[in-house]
């Protein structure tokens, strides 16, 4: 068998379609346009990058939105008080605080600081503890789940009634997951680090969810044969590159692999050394002493790919349907906060 490939970019371009129809009503009937501040709290490349695709979705679907940064040692008042002022504002339908956050700020009070009818991450105490309780309705669900959640209805997968079993109980994942599934009338099985026979539990699956950020875990024999498979995961592998060779960190001792590229190698890399020639001494990328100026320096690099949590070339084998990485999940978590922005805006206007 192999297995049917659920194509997320195709769902979420199609999810954003329809948003984009809705977005063009609200303005042309009620002169309203959704609006999304996002709060970014430091420097950290990869929320950087997560800030601007979900900016960027914004403006192709006709919302506005408003990007507040705030730097690495902004204080829990500075950054409760921009939340507040956001709650208060009415051109704002949704708030999203980019996580993690610096370690010192404290994360469950300012996710709890958010009004309800704005918290479009769907991380609020009050919408996880109400998506958790049966017969309650949360404000909000959390994207990346109900993302999940519209690739199985969106291809077909019966829910109700299904054996599901979640690989992973991260709040902002597996557990929220779980909550949807069970909702739905699955019967949920949530393994983690301490489960015992991972392999045996996964096989009674139906619908497999896995999101344990392990790069390609679940192996073909881990799949029940015709079994639809959800890979949230996001790792990076890194892979061999021909001129791939061990390096000596000059300021730590430590032996790193990397080769020197030529700029126009394509392809997933990343820098994680340097080589300087003023003071003939090879760095790792965070090693660089200060007293170093590193004019001219080499930069030393390792090729790596996006994998899942799920072996693809060994699971397609076996199961019904699955999602790839890149092109599965991730895709959709941004659809969903669109949506959830939306949602928001709806309502403002008493129409949700
Ligand atoms: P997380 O907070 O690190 O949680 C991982 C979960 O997996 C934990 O419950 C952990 O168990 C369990 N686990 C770890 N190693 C295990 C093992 N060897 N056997 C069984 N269980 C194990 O991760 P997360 O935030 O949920 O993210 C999971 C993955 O999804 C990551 O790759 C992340 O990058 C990706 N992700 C993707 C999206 C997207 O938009 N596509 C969004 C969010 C996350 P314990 O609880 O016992 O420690």
């Amino acid at each position: 068998m192999t297995a049917q490939k659920i194509d997320g970019t195709a769902i979420a371009q199609a999810v954003r379609d329809e948003i984009a129809v809705e977005v063009a009503q609200l303005q042309k009937e009620y002169n309203l346009t959704p609006g999304l501040s996002t709060v970014l709290v430091g420097e950290n490349p990869a929320s950087r990058a997560y800030v601007s695709s979900k900016q960027k979705a914004c403006a192709e679907l006709g919302m506005n939105s408003i990007g507040h940064k705030l730097s690495a040692d902004a204080s829990q008042e500075e950054v409760e008080g921009l939340v507040k002022e956001l709650n208060a504002d009415p051109a704002v339908h949704g708030i999203l605080v980019q996580l993690p956050l610096p370690s010192h700020l404290d994360e469950e009070k300012i996710l709890g600081a958010i009004s309800l009818e704005k918290d479009v991450d769907g991380f609020h105490p009050l919408n996880i503890g109400r998506l958790s309780m049966k017969g309650r309705k949360p404000w909000f669900v959390p994207c990346t789940p109900s993302g999940c959640i519209e690739l199985l209805v969106r291809s077909g997968v019966p829910i109700e009634g299904a054996e599901a079993v979640v690989l992973g109980r991260s709040n902002i994942v597996g557990l929220p997951v779980s909550m949807l599934l069970l909702h739905r009338n699955a019967t949920i099985t949530i393994c983690h680090s301490r489960t015992t026979d991972l392999p045996g539990v996964c096989r009674r699956a139906d619908i497999l969810i896995a999101a344990v950020g392990r790069p390609e875990m679940v192996k073909g024999d881990w799949v029940k044969p015709g079994a639809a498979v959800i890979d949230v995961g996001i790792n990076q592998k890194w892979i061999e590159h021909p001129a791939d060779r061990e390096w000596t960190c000059d300021a730590t001792g430590e032996t790193f692999i990397a080769h020197r590229i030529d700029e126009s190698e394509k392809g997933g890399r990343r820098k994680v050394g340097v080589y300087c020639p003023d003071c003939d001494a090879v760095y790792l990328k965070d090693e660089v002493p200060e007293d170093c100026q590193c004019e001219g320096t080499i930069s030393l690099f390792r090729k790596y790919k996006l994998v899942g949590d799920v072996d693809y070339d060994e699971v397609k084998q076996v199961a019904g349907h699955l999602t790839p990485v890149p092109g599965g999940v991730g895709p959709m978590t941004i659809a969903m906060l669109m949506q959830n922005t939306l949602r928001g805006a709806k309502h403002a206007l008493g129409l949700v």
